[in-house]
């Protein structure tokens, strides 16, 4: 009998920001093997654990395969037409009563890792009409777009630690050995941070947590939970005091210097060393440090952010970046060009409109929208709070917010009282068990990938293209194609529309908007024969190609025949290598003023808040999250090779704690908070400070109503029955994940709750 011949597929994993090259060999729809691709021009055979579980995560029975419709508790198997039908039927009526503002939308992270979804979710935003959109941005790096929104001018330019040439490494709340790296993206960050010391190198680690890359930097300082802002301030008044300002030749392109200046004053290394932990000496010898090292750079990451001071820190990080003259230089921190996509390479290069900030206010708590969104703290009374523009519909793409949100236990009920739901996703999770209607899209190695943010936020330019490693079964619909569908029912179209009509519409749209863009290569262009030179792709890959030949390396359509194409990159399934980071101040910049602006008014208004923070007593016991290199937030846990082993979910606390506690390893612990209460096993460690106590996030699984069997015998608790929706980062509205004041006991002696 003939065998069915084995073939290997080149293909980006899609499970992190690391952008991983994969070497997959399949005969006919089996996966046979997974390894790194060693032709991979960034990562040049690395991968981490997580790769191999996509085989896993393939065949996982538990995946949703077929459109879904509940009636009660029973889910029904039904056609497309039908569900697309269904939520016509259901959903429009809704809008039509209460108005656009009663649809809300939810868009989880693997969004970022999709290349039909980042390409076609603004499509069904648009149609929506809805201001009552929120993301997993907001219980993330949203401080950090926010900040650099506001300095550089766009909300991706960010810039990114040149971790390949840096001598000196300062990290605050950033974990990037198991993280793989996030706003950073680069492959095998173990070994780049091993290379940075192995060249003479210097890594300085800030954290609550002995994390596993503070067990391999130089130095590793513990600080008080949600005060990095304050040590990042005391660092910057220490460059000012001591004369240590360098900003080389950035000094023409800075506004608000003096001012900074200024602000800086009360944050002294002794004023701000009792809140952070962290003595005023060593404060002063990390801003000596930083402004004596030929090539110095300040990173944060996620404790960095997801804090009440979340924006300032964010901000202060790239201030000292300045001050030491290690922005936009090698071994400092720099822009990437990313070839499709990026704004800060739209228009004309030096200057722009800055960011949009506050257009529309959320209707019940009034915090204010950033790049079109407002914070999910807010969903949960958004959806409560009866009035115009109350949330009565929700529609959520690869998201979990049961799971990512704070107080989950409000939202959870909130959930249950909306009039319509449907969720875009593969699993019936936490959060889908309320929709109506589940669309599951195609699998994720029968889809196209190119990372739109990732090489945005990459240690190197590079461009990569991945096929789908398998065609598609039948029956499987693609992403952007459900995406478009529901755009037709809620632009008024029906549920019969063709999405080819509204994949045309979008990319005419795109295409008219670039040639009446000021500055663009393709000013002025004729919009039918870009189209016609654009046949016969369709959906992503059509506008991935207009996106890449528009682009900075794009061959111009025609004006530069050796420039980038889709066709170019098929061409190369290893990927294109583009280049190292180079310098890009002023082209980089988007600010109205032209320049980096030091001392935006709103960060400088928000100021006056840290310094209240400065003299406020510490709390009690606080609560910190974190991660493990196996998982990624909530979804891969229905999978066996990531979940085997030793139980993960459990309650790190310091042995000074314990002993205080009277808690004993493998002792079932009650943590509570204002909001909930959750129990879990004991771990006693010194990686963690005292006063500071950690459960992982991204687990609670085993809710009535899910199906996922693996995830649900390692169910583990939910972080997020603890943290509290009304605390936020003032400025982007993020959510505090960090620094949550709780008790603890153990199970055995039942206290109230602690209202903070
Ligand atoms: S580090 Fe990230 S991108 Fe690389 S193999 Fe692991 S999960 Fe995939």
């Amino acid at each position: 009998m003939a065998m069915t011949a084995t073939k290997t597929s080149y293909r980006t994993c899609p499970l992190c920001e690391a952008t991983c090259g994969l070497e997959i060999v399949t005969q006919g729809r089996e996966i046979m093997t997974i390894k790194g691709d060693a032709q991979d021009i960034f990562s040049q055979g690395y991968i981490c654990p997580k790769a191999y579980s996509l085989k896993e995560l393939h065949e996982d029975p538990d995946i949703i395969r077929q459109p879904m419709v509940r009636y009660g508790e029973e889910w029904r198997i039904v056609s497309w037409d039908e569900a697309f039908a269904h939520i016509e039927q259901h959903l429009m009526p809704l809008l039509q009563r209460y108005g656009r503002n009663a649809l809300a939308m939810y868009a989880g992270n693997p969004n970022v890792h999709s290349l039909a979804n980042q390409l076609f979710i603004p499509t069904l935003i648009h149609a929506a009409g809805t201001q009552q959109l929120f993301s997993a941005s907001s219980v993330d790096q949203l401080p950090k777009q926010v900040s650099s929104g506001l300095m550089f001018g766009t909300s991706l330019s960010v810039a990114i630690p040149d971790i390949d040439h840096t001598d000196y490494l300062l990290l605050l709340g950033a974990n990037p050995l198991v993280s793989n790296g996030s706003l950073m993206t680069a492959p095998d960050m173990r070994g780049r941070v091993r290379r940075l010391l192995q060249r003479g190198g210097k890594i300085v680690v800030i954290d609550p947590y002995r994390t596993r890359t503070a067990q391999e930097a130089s130095e590793h300082y513990a600080i008080r939970p949600g005060t990095d802002a304050l040590l990042l301030f005391a660092i910057v008044q220490t460059l000012f005091a001591e004369n240590l300002l360098a900003p080389g030749c950035l000094g023409e392109y800075l506004n608000g210097l003096e001012q900074l200046r200024e602000l800086a004053q009360p944050f002294t290394a002794e004023q701000v060393a009792p809140r952070c932990g962290i003595a005023a000496e060593t404060i002063r010898t990390l801003a000596r440090e930083l402004a004596a090292a030929p090539r110095a750079v300040v990173y944060g990451r996620m404790g960095t952010c997801t804090q009440e001071f979340g924006t300032l820190a964010s901000w202060l990080v790239d201030v000292i970046n300045i001050l030491t003259g290690n922005l936009d230089r090698a071994g400092g921190a720099l822009f990437p060009k990313a070839a499709a996509g990026a704004r800060n390479t739209s228009g004309v290069g030096g200057r722009g409109r800055g960011i949009g900030y506050g257009r529309w206010k959320s209707r019940v708590r009034g915090l204010p929208e950033f790049f079109g969104e407002l914070p999910s703290s807010c969903l949960a009374e958004e959806i409560e709070t009866a009035g115009d523009g109350q949330v009565r519909a929700l529609i959520t793409i690869a998201g979990n917010p049961v799971l990512s949100t704070p107080n989950s236990s409000r939202l959870q009920a909130a959930l249950g009282t909306l009039e319509y739901m449907v969720s875009v996703d593969i699993y019936l999770n936490e959060t889908t068990r309320f929709a109506n209607v589940i669309l599951p899209p195609a699998p994720i190695l029968t889809r196209s990938h190119y990372d739109i943010t990732f090489y945005q936020l990459a240690t190197r330019n590079i461009a990569h293209y991945s096929p789908p490693v398998l065609a598609h079964e039948e029956g499987m619909v693609d992403e952007w194609v459900i995406l478009l569908r529901l755009a037709g029912i809620l632009s008024g179209q029906g549920a019969q529309v063709d999405p080819a009509l509204l994949d045309d519409m979008a990319m005419t749209t795109l295409i008219k908007r670039e040639v009446t863009t000021p500055g663009s290569r393709l000013a002025g262009h004729n919009v039918k024969e870009l189209l016609a030179m654009l046949q016969p792709r369709t959906g992503p890959e059509r506008v991935l190609d207009f996106l890449l030949r528009s682009g900075p390396y794009g061959d111009g359509f025609g004006a530069q025949p050796d420039g980038l194409s889709l066709t170019m990159l098929e061409q190369h399934p290893h990927g294109i290598d583009l280049g190292p980071l180079q310098p890009r101040i002023p082209e980089v910049l988007r600010t109205p003023s032209g320049k980096i602006e030091l001392a935006p008014p709103l960060l400088v208004a928000d100021v006056a808040r840290l310094q209240v923070a400065l003299e406020r007593p510490a709390e009690g016991l606080v609560l910190i999250g974190r991660r493990d290199l196996r998982t990624n937030n909530s979804w891969m846990h229905n999978l066996h090779v990531l979940t085997k082993g030793k139980e993960r979910c459990t309650l790190h606390v310091h042995p000074d704690d314990a002993a205080r506690l009277q808690l004993c390893e493998g002792t079932i612990a009650q943590v509570s908070s204002r909001v909930g209460t959750v129990t879990l096993p004991v771990e006693i460690t010194d990686a963690i400070m005292p006063g500071v106590v950690s459960i992982p996030h991204g687990w609670g699984h085993g809710l009535l109503g899910t199906r996922m069997h693996i995830a649900s015998e390692h169910a583990g608790v939910n972080i997020n029955l603890l943290t509290d929706e009304t605390q936020y980062d003032m400025l982007s509205g993020n959510a505090v994940l960090n620094g949550i004041a709780v008790t603890v006991t153990t199970r055995d002696i039942v206290s109230p709750p602690t209202v903070a």
